[in-house]
């Protein structure tokens, strides 16, 4: 690994006319400093996405490429796509403009851009993926903790071992971002693709600070929608969860066939006909959840032959 990288900072932007251009330019500083330390280039950039903003943060970002030049470039949605989205365009754009390693952070600048220097650190110790890990929730609302506190564990259950606190504030490796481009799934889910592909990766522990300008762009209904993307981008479990009720339920039937039978012959306490009801009723029911339950399993594999995600990533090859 090289000494000195290039670095692309990507920081997606919805509606942040507020704080824009004093992240912007902290960022700037903090690109500095690692600067002078010899640790990056001197073209090392920031690279903005403007995910459909309405209010004036376009029009800050081009002012900002006028002050700064090339060390601000960007883009801008015809609409809002969503963080996710913004995201993977910042992604892909760096690795076209050309960096060694990129580091995606939020706006508002919620997370230390102190931690920025020890991402880098990490990356010329060897990892392919810093991570940031939040080291509370603190500025969270009580529900928006709980909830991620659930999604977690749910994606731990479903065998997505995603490690909890995780964030969007990462530094991935130009190889990482190589890998990024076989993945066309259009709903890709980042934190469980940079932890899927199984690249080296290093944990980095930070503090969140208070939103300081403007609200938060998250509500309830882009939140679930962040969650359920997440749990079926990477998981097909639910679709087996339901061929696993299909199977109990049809067992309960043949326990339930039994005591019912039992009630008729040897009770005589049943009226005419309700065994023979009850019992049919119980097992055709479990029948069709299980029927359901297959039918799941091939639209589970039709769901992963769709995304067409490549079938393994060679590290290193000898040849
Ligand atoms: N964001 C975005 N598109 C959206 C929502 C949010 O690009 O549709 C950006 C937003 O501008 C910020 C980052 O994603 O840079 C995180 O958003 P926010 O700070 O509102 O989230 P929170 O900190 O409340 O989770
Ligand atoms: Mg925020």
């Amino acid at each position: 690994m090289s000494e000195i990288s290039r670095l692309a900072i990507i920081i997606p932007c919805f509606n942040e006319e507020l704080v824009v251009k004093s992240t912007v330019e902290t960022l700037l500083g903090v690109l500095d400093n690692i600067i002078s330390k010899g640790k990056i280039t001197n073209n090392s950039y920031i690279y903005l996405v403007d995910d459909g903003s309405k209010d004036s943060t376009w029009s800050i970002i081009e002012d900002l490429r006028k002050t700064y030049g090339e060390r601000v470039k960007g883009t801008k949605f015809i609409r809002n796509y969503g963080n996710q989205k913004a995201l993977i365009a910042g992604l892909e754009s760096v690795r076209e403009i050309g960096c060694d390693c990129a580091i995606s952070i939020d706006a508002d600048l919620q997370q230390d851009e102190n931690a920025i220097e020890i991402f880098v650190d990490e990356f010329h110790k060897g990892a392919d993926i810093v991570s940031g890990i939040r080291n509370d929730r603190k500025t969270d609302s009580f529900f928006k903790k709980y909830t991620a506190l659930c999604f977690y564990r749910l994606m731990n259950i479903l065998g997505v071992k995603i490690p909890p606190n995780h964030s969007d504030f990462r530094l991935v490796s130009r190889h990482a971002l190589d890998i990024l481009e076989q993945y066309k799934e259009e709903g890709l889910f980042l934190r469980g693709f940079f932890h899927e592909i199984g690249l080296k990766t290093s944990y980095v522990h930070f503090n969140v600070k208070p939103r300081a300008l403007g609200c938060s762009k998250f509500n309830f209904f882009s939140l679930t929608s962040l969650a359920l993307n997440g749990i079926t981008a990477f998981s097909i479990v639910p679709l087996r969860i339901i061929a696993a009720c299909g199977v109990i339920t049809m067992l309960g039937s043949f326990v339930l066939a039994f005591e019912v039978l039992c009630e008729k012959y040897i009770l005589h306490t049943t009226p005419s006909g309700w065994a023979t009801l009850v019992i049919l009723l119980a097992f055709f029911g479990g029948l069709q959840i299980f029927c359901l339950g297959i039918i799941g399993e091939y639209l589970g594999q039709i769901f992963n032959e769709v995304k067409a995600r490549p079938r393994y990533i060679k590290g290193i090859e000898l040849k």
